[in-house]
């Protein structure tokens, strides 16, 4: 079965049987069906789908919110904001679609020759719960607009979300058949990447699961994306502005609970301003308010299943033997709901588990540095390259070491965050391919060159 709690109770909210062999093949065949349709439509005919799921995703906002949070522990707030980007991003597509998938001309031996960009066909994209509205239109708005059918199989702990972000995309008038949630166990995914139908894959998820899926569409010689997992690193050189760098931390690492893949994770700091970040960070992570994610007032939610609050805390205590200072936090909440608090560490060295692995809750690990060369090498050990944040009041020095840290975007004296004008994505275990903006959107296309003598 798969089943819906809420991990600020521990309470099931809904339960499903998972679709049956008869129902898959009726998506898939579907799916197909649509997409035969779909991709002779123009983009410009296609884009005001995008326009009306952007005014179905705000007239909800309240109740898809609702949803989230009940469902993955959200606080409510955030929730909000959730489906407000995911609104804004399906404008976005729905105003600059025709602009990147437009035919380019070139210049050859031909009398006339370009470069077109086709549709695919059935994507499947295989979703995690983090962010459970937002993953899944990030990579539907752009497949969608490119004239390719989605088959969405979300996380099995947001079955509510799956099959409420399908409803939204056929309110907004999407052909039949064009988008649609299986709910299925993992062991059919296999299967399902496998099928003839399915033409590419996107997956968003651990590293572990993306390299499982990526060898199964490897061996169907599909088309995939994979945005997996990070430990971004956050340097703060001694010439920043540490107070701000500090404020900007807290929500880098707490917001959602610390379960984004691109919340940073490791603070780098170098040892001239460390004391002061270190107990300006301290104290902004004690002031988070910690509770019932349906209260606009609260910071931090409950992690969204209790294996996941498991991993994190065991990663604290063994990063805690290892030698890493407890300066905050530190123990799961007593009571019903997996909640854990803001915890900071620090004197976190490579070989430390915070340092080494992905922590994916609200635990964040300060690293001390002497010099600025060795925050950069610092921040690239680390077998993910996602994102990474540096912070110096020199930009032209920043110029220089944008281009030396290894990762899929850099952002100077600001916080990470994606954004539909973008590309997202990232390098080593971290995943490849790109999602939003022009790159995201060329993704799941055939770059088609046309000759004509
Ligand atoms: P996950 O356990 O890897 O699950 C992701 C999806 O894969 C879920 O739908 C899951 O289904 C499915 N899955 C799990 N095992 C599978 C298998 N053996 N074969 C096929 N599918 C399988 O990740 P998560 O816990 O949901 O999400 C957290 C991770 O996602 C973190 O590592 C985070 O960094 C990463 N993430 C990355 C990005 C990015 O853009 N790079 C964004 C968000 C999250 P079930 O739920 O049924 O297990």
């Amino acid at each position: 079965m798969i089943v819906s709690t809420n991990p600020a109770t521990g309470s099931e909210l809904a339960r499903y049987a998972p679709h049956s062999e008869k129902e898959m093949e009726a998506v898939l065949a579907g799916a197909v069906a649509a997409q035969a349709d779909w991709r002779q439509r123009t983009v410009t005919e296609r884009a005001p789908l995008l326009e009306r799921l952007a005014d179905v995703l705000r007239q909800n906002k309240d109740a898809y919110a609702r949803l989230i949070t009940a469902e993955m522990g959200k606080p409510i707030g955030q929730a909000e904001a959730e489906i407000e980007k995911c609104a804004v991003t399906c404008e976005y597509y729905a105003e600059h679609a025709a602009a990147h998938l437009a035919d380019r001309p070139v210049d050859s031996d031909a009398a006339e020759s370009a470069v077109v960009y086709d549709p695919l066909g059935v994507v499947l994209a295989v979703m995690p719960w983090n962010y459970p509205f937002w993953q899944f239109i990030r990579c539907a708005a752009p497949a969608l607009a490119a004239g390719n059918a989605v088959v969405l199989k979300h996380a099995n702990n947001v079955p509510r979300c799956a099959l409420a972000v399908e409803q939204a995309i056929r309110e907004a008038g999407a052909p039949e058949g064009l988008c649609r949630t299986l709910l299925v166990e993992v062991d059919r995914v296999a299967g399902i990447v496998a099928d003839p139908r399915i033409a590419a894959v996107s997956l968003t998820g651990s590293t572990g699961v993306g390299a499982i899926v990526a060898s199964q569409a490897a061996a169907a010689l599909k088309k995939q994306v994979l945005e997996l997992g990070g430990s971004d690193p956050f340097v703060v050189l001694a010439d920043a502005d540490v107070a701000q760098a500090a404020a900007t931390a807290v929500t880098s690492r707490f917001v959602n609970a610390g379960q984004s893949c691109v919340n940073a994770k490791r603070f780098i700091v170098e040892q001239a301003v460390a004391k002061e970040f270190a107990a300006a960070f301290t104290r902004g992570a004690e002031a988070l308010i910690v509770g019932d994610p349906t209260d606009h007032t609260t910071n931090i939610g409950p992690m969204a299943r209790a294996d996941l609050r498991e991993t994190l805390h065991d990663q604290v205590e063994r990063s805690i033997a290892a030698g890493a200072e407890l300066k905050l936090g530190g123990r799961p909440v007593d009571g019903p709901g997996w909640f854990y608090p803001p915890t900071v560490l620090d004197h976190v060295t490579p070989g430390m588990p915070a340092f080494d692995e992905e922590t994916f809750g609200p635990v964040a690990a300060i690293t001390r540095v002497a010099t600025a060369e060795e925050a950069i090498a610092l921040a690239n050990r680390t077998e993910y390259g996602l994102a990474a944040t540096l912070w110096t009041g020199e930009l032209s020095r920043a110029r220089t070491l944008i281009r030396r840290l290894d990762a899929g975007a850099v952002f100077v004296n600001g916080m990470v965050a994606s954004d539909a004008r973008l590309p997202f994505g990232g390098i080593k275990k971290s995943g490849y391919g790109r999602e939003l903006g022009a790159e995201g959107i060329r993704e799941f296309v055939n770059v088609k060159t046309i000759w004509i003598g």
